[in-house]
């Protein structure tokens, strides 16, 4: 169901060499591995970029940016992520899609597997950012793509003039919720405590639109329908009542979970599997940075990611000249 984003174009040739060399690979290209891929193209590094889905990550599927400085007027998601890409190609910065399914390495160099072609690079930057964290109720799986969703840029139009559900109250859930109000006729926004996390401008937004209705104390315990989204069972967490609400449509948005499998047990992370970074960026692995969402930190935001990205990049450059020369 959901709208295809971005065409992804064929593997890059690079991958058909047997044994490519970078000094760095950047994997991931939202906007920490794209902003990591600016400032070491202009350092003159032999950088490549590998993303395996949409350059521009998450950020790119949200409709409307407004907290990012120089956008007085805000600025969409897509918008912002092609700027920035078309920032870097004109620096001559190599990308390909592919999927890195591997990361090793010895003492002075990184291995890198990309659909089954092995790179080599003095130095990598993982900026894999999260994936949208799942409810884990019965009907989620099943009804996927068929009235349940993660992702209301992609499947809002699907949802002009229907009631729809929006489960959690951090920024994500209230914006995406202010962005469904074009479409559907009526939101339920139900969250699991009586007070968003969400910034307090949101909040005062989504308060005041006469299309969001709120379900507080409110948890999604079954979803059902027989070939879409018919029907939400939720709990009032304060007396264990069930309700029944007849929907179209679901959109989660809970939080996220970091992309950090490829180096799990080789760098320290939290419990969660947030990568523990430095000041720089450094991991506890010498020559391995991590930039953007997927390392633990207070700020989640674009703006974050990308400062995040330029750090990285100069701290793997001042990494490779000190020990690759
Ligand atoms: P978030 O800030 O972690 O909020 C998650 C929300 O989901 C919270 O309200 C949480 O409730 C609720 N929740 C968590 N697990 C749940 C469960 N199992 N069942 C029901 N509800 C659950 O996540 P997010 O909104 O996805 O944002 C992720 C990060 O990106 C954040 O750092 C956020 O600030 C950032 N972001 C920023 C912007 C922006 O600035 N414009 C936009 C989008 C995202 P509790 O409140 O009770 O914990």
């Amino acid at each position: 169901m959901s709208l295809q984003l971005q065409i992804k174009p064929k593997p890059h040739k690079l991958l058909d060499k047997k044994k490519a060399m970078f000094d760095l690979i950047i994997i991931g290209g939202g906007p920490a591995g794209l902003t990591a891929a600016l400032y070491a193209s202009r350092a003159r590094l032999n950088v490549l970029l590998i993303e395996k889905m949409i350059l521009g990550g998450m950020a790119s599927t949200t409709f409307q940016i407004e907290n990012y400085p120089g956008f007085p007027d805000g600025i969409s998601g897509m918008e912002l992520s092609n700027l920035l890409q078309d920032q870097v190609r004109r620096l001559g910065l190599e990308i390909v899609w592919g999927n890195v399914t591997v990361l090793t390495h010895d003492p002075s160099l990184y291995q890198v597997t990309v659909d089954g072609k092995l790179l080599n690079s003095k130095a990598v930057i993982l900026a894999t950012g999260t994936t949208a964290a799942k409810l884990n109720v019965p009907g989620e799986d099943e009804l996927r793509g068929k009235g349940v969703s993660y992702c209301a840029t992609c499947d809002g139009p699907f949802y002009k003039d229907k009631n729809i559900i929006v489960v959690g109250g951090g920024n994500a859930a209230i914006e995406e919720a202010l962005f469904l109000t074009r479409y559907a006729k009526k939101i339920s926004l139900v969250h699991r405590r009586d007070e968003l996390r969400a910034d307090k401008i949101l909040a005062e937004k989504a308060k005041a639109d006469p299309k969001i209705y709120f379900f507080w104390h409110s948890v999604v315990e079954k979803i059902s329908g027989e070939h879409k989204v018919e029907e939400v069972i939720l709990r009032d967490l304060r007396n264990n009542n069930s309700l029944r609400v007849a929907v179209d449509g679901l959109f989660i948005y809970i939080g996220t979970k970091p992309n950090s499998e490829l180096v799990k047990g080789l760098i320290k992370t939290d419990k969660f599997g947030y990568i523990k970074t430095a000041e720089n960026m450094a991991t506890n692995l010498p020559g391995l940075f991590a930039a953007g969402d997927v390392r633990l930190k207070g700020l989640r935001q674009i703006i974050t990611a990308a400062a995040d990205g330029a750090i990285a990049a100069e701290a793997a450059r001042t990494y490779i000249e000190t020990n690759h020369n």
